[in-house]
């Protein structure tokens, strides 16, 4: 943990959830001295979106528990000053001061800086459809959307209507379904789970079948209808009407680049702010973490854009530290990400066979499908792998994993080879746990390396 002797001085942070907390904590935990600033348009910091889904299904869970950290304590024992409902509307790198908002009170003030971390995330698309300006129509994205989602569920919805089948739409749809609603996932493309294996995406599909949720792909969502009562009742798709209490719109995120861009910093190919493995930015006293940049890819070796917590947060971490005189690199991530549809785990790692042929590799791939437990062990229940592989070079390139247990963790073992460079023969050849209650003798993983080996020149 190197640390330089640098002067801390004033450091302003531009958003306050996981990146930015990360990174004003990391800065206060080095630089005790450091005047650290944390500006959030929101009215919460320091949360776990991820768990907003589960949350949801529990009535009796208040939202707010997902709050890591409460603003009090950020002040009283991290010694951040935090403005909650406060937004940077402008940051000035001639100047080196942004112009602040105060949202509630009103009003704007410039506040100086010698650092500054852009941490402003990602917000949910919002469809620009006739009646999309409802009340009812809901994104997730936020806390403050959260609540707003939870107080209509205390209502007892009968029917929700679910756009998008994206990794947050299939768990939507199935904490809504445990919560008693009638759901309905209406998704544009022709298929469920955009960009994963067709096996993957045929599994899933027959989960939410066998949970009583209607789902239609190719669906051109035309607008939404109120009801009597001015709140959202129904959405038009392909000239049909699908009745709806509540909309959740689950479209997919854009990264909040807009004010780094008007500043001038460098955008990458992606649309979110180029960073380098230091997170530093195109201007050196400006750093970028989380939803709103992009990530080194160890897999394609450049930067991607695929917006998550865990990166968030290491790379906040690393903002932190950077700023406060270290000199810390982020390895970079390797697009795993994982979810659960009822009792289904569903998780990837790497590249699809798609997304490595548009990379230039010859990829090769197969699924197999293996027990959990072995042989004689009660209870098993078939594991999915799916492996991609460059044909002449036998590099892993990613892989997906499916099945009712031991599937989700098991793609972290995809996960560390691919972080790793390995082959397909060095994934054959791992070590990996065998005892009867929790893997077979020859587990999944290494089932499908010994398939794809064949194929491999
Ligand atoms: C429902 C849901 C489920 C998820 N599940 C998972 C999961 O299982 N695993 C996983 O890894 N990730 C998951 N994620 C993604 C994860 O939550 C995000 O990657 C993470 O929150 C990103 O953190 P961040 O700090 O970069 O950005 P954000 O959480 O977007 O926070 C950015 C903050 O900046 C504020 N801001 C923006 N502009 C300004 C401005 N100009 N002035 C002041 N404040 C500003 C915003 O109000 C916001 O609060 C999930 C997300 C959602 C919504």
């Amino acid at each position: 943990m190197a640390t330089s002797d640098k002067p801390p001085g004033r450091v302003v942070v531009v958003g306050g959830v996981a990146a930015g907390m990360s990174a004003a904590s990391q800065i206060r935990r080095r630089r005790p001295g450091a005047k650290v600033t944390v500006f959030e348009r929101g009215g919460y910091i320091s949360y776990g979106a991820c768990g907003m889904p589960y949350n949801l299904e529990d009535p009796e869970r208040a939202i707010d528990d997902l709050v890591v950290l409460s603003p009090q304590k950020a002040r009283k024992e991290r010694g951040i000053e935090l403005e909650l409902r406060h937004e940077v509307t402008e940051i000035d790198l001639e100047r080196m001061d942004v112009e602040v908002a105060d949202l509630e009170g009103g009003g704007r003030r410039r506040e100086p800086f010698d650092a500054l971390v852009v941490a402003t995330g990602a917000r949910a698309v919002r469809l620009p459809l006739p009646g999309f300006d409802l009340p009812g129509v809901e994104v997730l994205r936020t806390l403050d959307d959260g609540a707003a989602i939870k107080h209509i569920l205390e209502d007892d919805p009968a029917q929700v209507v679910v756009i998008g089948a994206g990794y947050i739409g299939m768990e939507m749809a199935h904490v809504l379904t445990e919560r008693g609603l009638q759901v309905t996932v209406l998704e544009k493309l022709s298929q469920l789970l955009p960009g994963w294996h067709e096996e993957t995406v045929a599994m899933v599909a027959d989960e939410l079948e066998s949970h009583g949720v209607a789902f239609h792909t190719g669906a051109a969502v035309e607008g939404a209808e109120a009801g009597a009562d001015g709140t959202v009742a129904a959405v038009i798709a392909d000239g049909k009407t699908f009745e709806a209490d509540l909309v959740l719109v689950a479209a997919g995120v854009r990264p909040n680049a807009e004010l780094a861009a008007a500043a001038g910093l460098r955008i990458g190919d992606t649309g979110a702010i180029w960073a380098n493995q230091s997170q530093q930015t195109s201007h050196p006293a400006v750093w970028a973490a989380g939803d709103c940049a992009e990530a080194y890819h160890r897999v394609l070796r450049r930067n991607a854009w695929i917006p998550l917590g865990t990166t968030a947060n290491k790379q906040g971490r690393i903002a932190g530290a950077n700023v406060a005189g270290a000199d810390e690199r982020f390895a970079g991530i390797v697009g795993t990400a994982g979810f659960v549809v009822f009792d289904l785990e569903v998780a990837r790692s790497g590249l699809s066979e798609k997304e490595a042929r548009a990379e230039g590799f010859d990829p090769v791939a197969v699924t197999i499908r293996q027990r959990s437990r072995a042989h004689a062990y009660p209870d098993s229940s078939p594991v999915h792998v799916h492996l991609v592989a460059d044909r002449e070079s036998g590099l892993l390139l990613g892989g997906e994993v499916v099945g009712r247990e031991g599937a989700a963790l098991r793609s972290n073992i995809l996960a560390t080879a691919l972080a790793a460079h390995m082959t397909v023969a060095d994934v054959q050849n791992l070590d990996l746990v065998y005892a009867p209650p929790f893997a077979p003798v020859w587990d999944p993983i290494l089932v499908a390396a010994n398939q794809l080996i064949k194929k491999v020149s």
